[in-house]
């Protein structure tokens, strides 16, 4: 009894260590393969171009107080880091401005000085083809409390609802709920006829990316790690959108 007890227990750890092992080289294999399909979807190439469009700049401030901070400076910021994140992940990418000014002077059309500083906005996005586009704005209200998130995209625009569903969704979750910590807070998606929205023959969004004008939204605007982290949700955004 003991013998065929000793004999059983050994036949049985042997299917075990079988079976074990067929496990690890099917996970291994499943992960594998997992890594060479993610490999493959991120695999973007500098042709890949997304263009990043800080709203405002110089002596257009957008919305804000001369004496406070000014919505041109908190879409740079914002901008600038959304651009770093894009650049990571192997894309082209052209800003509209790098610095504090508008853009006027690359516009040939004869008008007002805000639109030709529209007008150049619309060109370097068309001539450049972009896979998606991000005009990135702050919001701003005669109501202090009006606070939030809002995707523009132009109406009746397949893509640019798309997009900004996949962005508002990955605010939502890597934003508000990772890292601000409160599921309370949605990001709102809009249709608007925006110049920049409608003038524009690629996929693009405008982001509103707070108000300005909300005494707490303000000052977190103003921190670069709450930029940063918003600058990643956005990206994360595209990317899904892109996967698609
Ligand atoms: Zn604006």
């Amino acid at each position: 009894m003991k013998n065929k007890f000793r004999i059983y227990t050994i036949k049985l750890n042997r299917r075990l260590l079988l079976l074990i092992g067929f496990m690890v080289i099917f996970l291994i294999a499943i992960f594998k393969l997992r890594d060479s399909q993610v490999l493959d979807i991120f695999n973007f190439s500098d042709k890949d171009i997304i263009v990043v469009d800080p709203g405002h700049g110089g002596i257009d401030g957008g919305a804000g107080k001369k004496s406070d901070i000014l919505e041109k400076d908190i879409n740079l910021g914002v901008s600038l880091k959304l651009k770093k994140e894009l650049l990571v992940e192997g894309f082209h990418v052209i800003m509209t401005r790098e610095n504090d000014e508008s853009l006027e002077d690359l516009s040939s059309i004869n008008s007002s000085r805000y639109r030709k500083d529209l007008d150049a906005r619309r060109n370097i996005i068309n001539n450049n083809k972009p896979l998606v586009f991000i005009s990135i704005h702050c919001n701003s209200s005669t109501r202090s409390s009006a606070r939030g998130i809002k995707i523009y995209h132009y109406p009746n625009s397949v893509e640019g609802e798309e997009l900004a569903k996949n962005i508002s969704e990955s605010i939502d979750r890597n934003f508000y709920y990772n890292y601000f910590r409160d599921d309370n807070l949605k990001c709102e998606i809009l249709c608007e006829d925006f110049f920049i929205l409608r003038e524009t023959e690629y996929p693009g969004v405008l982001v509103e990316v707070g108000f300005i004008t909300n005494p707490e939204e303000r000052r977190l605007l103003q921190d670069d790690e709450y930029q940063q982290k918003l600058a990643r949700a956005i990206k994360k955004g595209i990317l899904s959108y892109l996967q698609k």
